[in-house]
């Protein structure tokens, strides 16, 4: 599941491979926009915002392109094989006289005017790895909704844009934070915030996501992933359970010592058969 440091990493590849180049290819392979040819445009720029994708060119025009679940760009020297996927999973096409990139699975394709951006990323939240970051508002967006579960106010891309569930999870680890709390009861927001970012700003320049500090697989994650095993910090088994609006529920992992609380739940928090414990089975 891509996270806003991998688009970040991604975007950062896509602009030292296109901006200031002209493309000599440029197909998009969405319904919309299939008649659409991008060939002669020169590139300016490629930005992320949050998710999101941006790739400017100097018409004044923004090609918007997002990564969901499944998506991704892969940049290949001129000649090299492609091996991103099937042919038909492939949805964008950008190559200059050197590179190829190509874009599969991706969702979300739009062209705007550059200008106009705000029409398709206007919505979202502060960008955590952005360079207008503003902690301030993103707090008090998040403080908006008081009733809102913190692991899910969180995800909310409204709130901050870039993190994903990977961070939210090892974030509210690092902070002790129960995912199921309300936003109005974690004690300190602003370092919750923060050592989320913090945790995207330390993976942001590599393809690994370690939020430990160590590489290994195994060793690369406090909780994410480790579902009956036992916690680092106090031995006790990591939970798992689904968490979120009915058909968006994202899989949330927590220490029930580590992540204690006696701050009241959503009594709406989903409890799950026996492979998706309660939220709160051994909180107290
Ligand atoms: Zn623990």
């Amino acid at each position: 599941m891509p996270e806003g440091d991998t688009v970040w990493l991604a975007a950062k590849r896509m602009n030292t491979a296109l901006a200031g180049q002209t493309l000599r290819r440029g197909e998009l392979r969405v319904p919309q926009l299939a008649a659409t040819d991008l060939t002669g445009r020169t590139v300016s720029e490629v930005v992320p915002r949050g998710k999101h994708m941006l790739t400017r060119f100097s018409d004044g025009w923004t090609l918007r392109t997002h990564y969901r679940m499944d998506g991704s760009w892969h940049i290949y020297a001129k000649g090299a094989r492609w091996r991103g996927g099937p042919a038909f999973s492939i949805r964008a096409i950008l190559a200059t006289d050197r590179w190829d990139c190509v874009g599969y699975r991706l969702h979300d394709v739009t062209l705007v005017r550059t200008a106009h951006e705000d029409s398709v990323v206007g919505h979202l939240g502060p960008d955590v790895l952005g360079p207008d970051w503003d902690l301030d508002e993103a707090l008090r967006r998040l403080r908006s909704h008081p009733d809102e579960q913190i692991g899910v106010a969180i995800l909310d891309q409204r709130n901050l844009c870039g993190p994903g569930n990977l961070y939210k999870v090892e974030g509210l680890f690092v902070c002790g934070v129960h995912p199921w709390m309300r936003v109005a009861d974690v004690e300190d927001l602003p370092a919750l915030v923060e050592r989320t970012r913090g945790l995207m700003l330390a993976n942001r320049d590599r393809p690994e996501q370690s939020t430990t500090g160590d590489l290994r697989r195994g060793r690369d994650h406090w909780v994410y992933g480790r579902k009956d095993k036992p916690c680092y910090r106090c031995g006790t088994p990591i939970l798992r359970g689904d968490q979120g609006p009915d058909l968006q529920e994202r899989i949330t992992y927590w220490c029930p010592t580590c992540q204690a609380t006696d701050a009241p739940v959503d009594p709406a928090a989903r409890t799950g058969e026996a492979d998706h414990p309660p939220p709160f089975a051994t909180a107290h």
